[in-house]
C-alpha cells in the first residue's frame, strides 16, 4: 500500500471541493473493496476522504411514494428494513445473498455501486489488464474466463460486474443522486454502470468529484412478489455465476408488467428490456418465460469457460420468473 494523505470530510460540499481539488483523492466510507485493492496497488490514491460521519445514513419515504436510502446506509440496515421487506423484497434478498455478514455491516449503499469486478487477472498485477492499465491486453479472454461476462462485453474488456444488490436496483427502477460542486443530479440506474466498450477502465458514468449522496426506489407496489435467485459455487460467501431479480404483475392471467435483470452476465447489472417487452400482454407460463429467457440471451457470446452460463441464465430466469408469479418468496 502506498502512503496517502487522510482527510475527513467536514461537510458534503467539503467533500466534493476536496475531491475536485485533488483529481487522485478518493472517497472512503465502509471500504470493504477499496482497501482490498489498495493492499494490491491496484488504486494508489494520493488521498483519502473519508465521509463516513456525513450526514447520509437514513432511509425515508418520500411524499410520492419513494423510498430513499442514504448513501452511507449500511447493506445490513438496507435488508433489515422493514419498508423494503415488505416492499422490494427482491433487494432484501440479493443484499442477504452477498458478502458475509460482517462485510454487509460494513459495507454502504454508494459503495455497493463501487465495488470494481472481482475478475482475478484484475487483481493479479503479474498480469496484463486493460481495466488496471489501458491498453496492456486483456488476459482474460483466452485464459480462464468461466466466470465472466456473455453479454455485452468487449475485445478489450470480458469483466462482471460482482454486486447482487445492484441486479435487484437495476430491475426496480433505482435512480441514482449524486452532488459534485456542480450541483445535484439523478442518473438512471440503468445508465450508472457502463460497458466496457474500449474505456474498460470506466466502470461508471461518474463525473470527476462527482459524490453518490442516495439511491432512490420509485413505488411499485407490485413487486412485493419479486424474486431475487442467486446461482453460485457454494452456497455463502461467493460471487453469482448467474443471478435473476424479477418481478411480475398480473391482471387476470396475464402480464401487465415486469420487471427482469441478470447478475454474473456483462459489465454491469443486465436489464433484460427485450424480454420484459416480450412477457407483456403474455400467460404466464413456462412456455412464454422458457420463450422470453430465449430472447434475453440472444446476443449471449461465449468464451472457452463460459458457456455454459447461457443455459444457466436461461433456467434460472424461468425458474425466477415462475416463482414470482406464484407469489414471490425463496426462488
Ligand atoms: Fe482485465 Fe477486464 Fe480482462 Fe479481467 S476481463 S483481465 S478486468 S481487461
Amino acid at each position: 500500500m502506498n502512503n496517502f494523505t487522510y482527510v475527513r470530510a467536514s461537510s458534503l460540499s467539503d467533500a466534493v471541493n476536496q475531491a475536485v481539488a485533488d483529481a487522485n483523492s478518493q472517497f472512503i466510507a465502509g471500504g470493504t473493496n477499496l482497501i482490498d485493492r489498495m493492499k494490491v496497488f491496484l488504486d494508489q490514491p494520493s488521498q483519502l476522504i473519508d465521509i463516513s460521519r456525513l450526514q447520509m445514513q437514513g432511509i425515508e419515504t418520500m411524499t410520492d411514494g419513494s423510498l430513499r436510502l442514504g448513501a452511507l446506509v449500511s447493506n445490513t440496515a438496507v435488508a433489515d428494513n422493514s419498508h423494503v421487506r415488505r416492499n422490494y423484497p427482491m433487494l432484501t434478498r440479493a443484499i442477504l445473498s452477498g458478502a458475509s455478514q460482517q462485510i454487509r455491516n460494513i459495507a454502504t449503499v454508494g459503495g455497493n455501486l463501487l465495488q470494481r469486478t472481482r475478475c482475478p487477472y484484475y487483481y493479479d498485477t503479474a498480469f496484463p489488464c486493460n481495466k488496471r492499465q489501458p491498453g496492456t491486453g486483456c488476459p482474460a479472454i483466452h485464459g480462464i474466463n468461466r466466470n465472466h461476462a456473455i453479454l455485452g462485453a468487449s475485445e478489450d474488456c470480458v469483466a462482471v460486474h460482482p454486486s447482487d444488490m445492484c441486479v435487484a436496483l437495476a430491475a426496480l427502477d433505482a435512480v441514482v443522486e449524486v452532488t459534485s460542486p456542480q450541483g445535484q443530479r439523478q442518473i438512471p440506474f440503468t445508465q450508472f454502470h457502463r460497458l466496457p466498450e474500449n474505456t474498460p477502465q470506466q466502470d461508471t458514468n461518474l463525473q470527476p468529484g462527482e459524490l453518490i449522496t442516495a439511491v432512490i426506489l420509485p413505488p411499485l407496489s407490485w413487486a412485493k412478489s419479486g424474486v431475487y435467485l442467486k446461482i453460485r459455487d457454494r452456497a455463502s460467501y461467493s460471487f453469482a455465476l448467474i443471478s435473476v431479480a424479477a418481478a411480475v404483475n398480473l391482471q387476470r392471467d396475464k402480464i401487465q408488467a415486469v420487471r427482469l435483470a441478470l447478475g454474473g452476465v456483462a459489465h454491469k447489472p443486465w436489464r433484460a428490456t427485450a424480454a420484459e417487452e416480450f412477457l407483456l400482454g403474455k400467460s404466464a407460463d413456462i412456455t412464454t418465460f422458457t420463450a422470453a429467457a430465449e430472447i434475453a440471451l440472444e446476443s449471449a457470446q461465449t468464451l472457452t469457460h463460459n458457456g455454459y452460463k447461457v443455459e444457466l441464465a436461461k433456467r434460472a430466469m424461468r425458474r425466477a420468473l415462475m416463482v414470482s408469479v406464484q407469489g414471490g418468496g425463496v426462488a
